[in-house]
């Protein structure tokens, strides 16, 4: 990301919008809403002394409500550009005239509570789209309680969790009691591979509660992860081999079975109840944690953005590509990679956007 910030050919326009796309492959014009942050972005120096005295505290996305942050705010640590942002929903200067407290301490005088936003107008000859995805939200499988139980959360709140800049700076507490954690049960496919939710397999899922049950292992040797699974699904290069390293080294045991209901007990100790696909017989488990491994999903504006773009999107929700030319959207000139088109990995995406870079290539420089 710093490498991007710092090319000399590559201007970002974060904290945008696209407005409308016009014109053709190789002379698009398109405008842009650039939002008011009513912080200049030139003389603020990302320092967070505005952040701290500032008296609003809301849910800090990023953090996925875990924690609070400030009505300004720096939307996580290794934002780029490093600058503040005012939240003008949650500002109380912004909608009653009241505080400015952030105006009186800044020394760069950065806050500019006047800034309005711009409309940008680009010349552009090929687009790019690579807006990622959403997660899928479990409260709509009402058996898994997530949103009861303190102790069911996703698995993108448990990587918040067991982050060092997360809200419990990476020491993986229970949300219910702060307790340390030492049997954790990995809900694989949660919205995925089910006819009620998303057919389709979410790719990444497998490898990544492997990779968060190795992580909890890491902080704490008497932790112990259990997978349950409807298959194991690690296709890329070297994750069999990573998984099975895990199930040897790092106290991870895989259990064949599809979880049909999370419970609790008094102690808001979350039990398991799965049916063993070995045994063929419903079974039980009691856990500190259940983290519910969830879908991959369309982002909620993606028919919005494809509206504007003028793009077609497939039976789920995702931007179609051509098979035969797979960076290629439904309109020329107009290119997509990464988790839009569907849920890829890592490796996966990198490759998508090489393709996506060099057909751009091809049709700006024809
Ligand atoms: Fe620092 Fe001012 Fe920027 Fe806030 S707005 S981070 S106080 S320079
Ligand atoms: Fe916070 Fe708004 Fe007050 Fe600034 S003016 S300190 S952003 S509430």
């Amino acid at each position: 990301m710093v490498d991007c910030a710092r090319h000399p050919n590559i201007i970002l326009h974060t904290y945008s919008q696209v407005q409308t796309v016009s014109g053709e492959a190789g002379a698009f014009r398109v405008r842009v809403r650039k939002h008011a942050r009513y912080v200049d972005e030139d003389l603020c120096t990302g320092c967070g002394e505005s952040a701290q005295k500032c008296p609003r505290r809301v849910p800090d996305d990023f953090n996925m409500g875990l924690s609070q942050r400030r009505a300004i705010y720096l939307y996580f640590p290794q934002a780029l550009p490093m600058v503040m942002t005012i939240d003008p929903e949650h500002c109380t200067y912004l909608t009653q005239g009241k505080c400015g407290l952030c105006q009186k301490v800044c020394q760069a005088e950065a806050i500019d509570f006047d800034q309005q936003d711009q409309e940008l107008e680009l010349e552009v000859g090929a687009i790019v789209v690579a807006t990622g995805y959403d997660f899928f939200d479990p409260s709509s499988i009402g058996q898994y309680h997530y949103h009861h139980y303190p102790n069911v959360i996703t698995a993108l709140e448990y990587e918040r969790l067991i982050s060092a800049s997360g809200p419990t700076g990476g020491h993986l507490r229970r949300p219910s009691d702060g307790e340390p954690v030492r049997t954790i049960g990995f809900v694989q496919c949660t919205g995925s591979r089910h006819v009620r939710h998303n057919r389709y397999c979410s790719t990444v899922c497998c490898v990544h509660s492997t990779k968060e049950a190795v992580l909890a292992w890491e902080q704490d040797q008497q932790a112990h992860s259990y997978v349950f699974y409807t298959d194991l699904r690690g296709s890329g290069k070297g994750f069999r081999e990573y998984m099975n390293r895990a199930a040897q080294q790092f106290n991870v045991t895989y259990v064949h079975g599809r979880v049909a209901q999370i419970l609790e007990d008094d102690a808001h100790n979350p039990i398991i109840k799965y049916e063993d696909a070995l045994n063929v017989r419903p079974q039980r488990m009691t856990v500190d944690l259940a983290v519910l491994a969830t879908s991959l999903v369309p982002r909620h504006d993606a028919p919005q953005l494809a509206g504007v773009l003028g793009i077609k999107l497939d039976e789920f929700g995702f931007t179609r590509t051509d098979p035969f030319s797979p960076a290629d959207t439904s309109r020329p000139g107009i290119l997509a990679c990464g988790c839009c088109l569907g849920p890829s990995d890592i490796p996966q995406s990198v490759a998508q956007a090489s393709a996506a870079a060099a057909r751009a290539a091809e049709i700006t420089l024809g």
